[in-house]
């Protein structure tokens, strides 16, 4: 498979492509194996330079009309659905998703484009009376300053649209730096950016398979502002405490260990279509996929029966074949993890009623499985799995259920299936998470607030919410 010749692969600083100072690192196509193109590793150099562009770019990015910026962000929406087949044959390379999960990315990536060009236009101040009377409050808001954008590989188009574009939208110049395995992506979506008019500098991206020291170097900064990171719970944690020496306004997106609970009043076919959604999408690599399904007993053996035959069903192939349903997991490492999961869980006592064993390679694949008499404890119900697997554990009831539920320190995603509304309502308002889809299997929507609680994370992306992360609040006193 072949590189696409728009896709550029060079740093993208101060509106210039070129190499990085530090060397360069191979990205590789996980459906074979084989090395798709090189980028630059950027060195502290390139970060001096990107960081200096992005300072040097604030005040006239902020000073803009909020219309203009509003242009360039619904302009770089219709780039991106012009070009939606390449961004997503794109994806499916580097990252191996199905072209079927990578269109349904573009759009999902694009509307954010569209969305926060509506909101850059509506950053609105207010004007209230002291209650003792003796003085207005007079409140406006400007946009916090340099952002640094740190996003995973899961989703290489989305995760960086959903922070791209509320920063730009209101006011702030970014660096964005992808994650190692999927770097390709956001150079493209730098293009579209510059094609759609952003001046130089106000979008920065630099790629590294190094970035520890990178980032450390950005965080002890004064130039950087503002920390926006989408990954794991433990790189979230190293995270936040290097932005804690400089106070670094920070908003976290973390992992999940995201519970699908099926009460016995569920529609069980309308559970099993939802379960697919939550649990398949993205082969599983998704921070809200359904990590352990909660089933009640009476319902659990039908359940799991239909489950595994509809996953069973999927049509396992490259990421860039037209019908491949499940492409391969995105790396090496990431098939050993699942695995080794996997592994600890069945010797455990859990059982494999599909799947459950590494294939011969080339290619980083991982079958379909499902898991059923899950120990509560065991690895699969208490870590982030991050890939096809579904443990099932059967439940008492809904207070059964709400309990392993909630004992988990992750608190991102949660699915809730019944017959009844009023019990589904009980069961959502206690449950420890930032999302629930209710009869539904799927929650990510560009107008909803996305995001965690407890370990899973700090702010929402998207909604009314995203943008806020990317202003601050100045007051006035006054009288008159
Ligand atoms: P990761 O934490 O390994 O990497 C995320 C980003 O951090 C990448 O850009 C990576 O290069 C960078 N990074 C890694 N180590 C670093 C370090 N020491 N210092 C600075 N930067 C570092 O996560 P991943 O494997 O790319 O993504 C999977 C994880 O992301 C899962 O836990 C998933 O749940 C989570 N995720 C969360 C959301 C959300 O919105 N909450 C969305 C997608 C993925």
């Amino acid at each position: 498979m072949s590189l696409p010749t728009s896709v550029p692969n060079e740093l993208f600083v101060d509106g210039v492509w070129g190499p990085g100072s530090d060397g360069s690192f191979e990205v590789l196509n996980p459906s074979d194996g084989s090395v798709i193109t090189s980028v630059p590793r950027a060195g502290l150099d390139d970060l001096d330079r990107a960081l200096a562009a992005a300072a040097a770019a604030g005040p006239g990015w902020a000073g803009a009309a909020p219309r203009d910026r509003a242009e360039v962000l619904r302009t770089t929406f219709d780039l991106m659905v012009s070009r939606k087949e390449e961004i997503a044959y794109l994806m499916s390379l580097e990252m191996g998703k199905s072209l079927t999960d990578a269109l349904g990315e573009v759009a999902y990536a694009a509307e954010f484009f569209r969305w926060f060009s509506e909101e850059a236009v509506r950053v609105d101040g207010a004007l209230r009376t002291a209650p003792s009377g003796a003085n207005r409050i007079l409140t406006f808001k400007k946009p916090v300053g340099v952002a640094l954008l740190l996003t995973p590989w899961n989703f290489p188009a989305a995760m960086a649209t959903r922070k791209l574009a509320p920063a730009l939208a209101a006011g702030c110049t970014v660096v964005l730096k992808p994650a190692e395995d999927t770097p390709l992506t956001s150079l493209l979506l730098a293009s579209l950016l510059r094609e759609a008019g952003t001046p130089d500098g106000v979008v920065n991206v630099l790629t590294t398979d190094v970035p520890g020291p990178l980032v450390q170097a950005a965080l002890a900064d004064e130039r950087v502002r503002k920390l926006s990171f989408t990954g794991s719970t433990g790189v979230g944690r190293v995270l936040l405490k290097q932005a804690a020496d400089r106070i670094v306004n920070a908003s976290m997106e973390l992992g999940g260990n995201d519970p699908f609970i099926v009460l016995d009043d569920a529609d069980l076919d309308a559970a099993v279509e939802g379960a697919m959604l939550a649990k398949m999408r993205n082969g599983g690599q998704a921070c809200t996929a359904a990590n352990r399904f909660l089933v009640q007993e009476s319902v659990v053996e039908e359940f799991a029966a239909k489950l595994a035959a509809k996953m069973g069903a999927l049509r396992v192939g490259a990421g860039t074949d037209r019908d491949t349903e499940l492409g391969p997991m995105v790396s090496a490492r990431a098939v050993t993890g699942i695995a080794e999961k996997v592994d600890r869980s069945v010797a455990a006592g859990a059982r494999a009623v599909l799947g459950g064993s590494t294939p011969d390679g080339p290619g980083f694949f991982y079958p379909a499985t499902v898991l059923v008499d899950v120990p509560r404890d065991s690895a699969v119900a208490v870590e982030e799995v991050f890939g096809p697997v579904a443990p099932i554990i059967s439940v008492r009831d809904e207070d059964d259920a709400l309990a392993i539920a909630n004992a988990s320190e992750m608190g991102l995603t949660g699915y809730v299936y019944s017959g009844d509304l009023a019990r589904g309502l009980r069961v959502c308002e206690r449950l420890e998470v930032g999302m629930i889809g209710l009869n539904r299997g799927l929650v990510s929507d560009p107008a909803a607030p996305f995001g965690g609680v407890k370990q899973s994370g700090l702010g929402r992306e998207g909604g009314y919410e995203g943008i806020e992360e990317y202003l601050e609040t100045t007051y006035v006193a006054t009288s008159w």
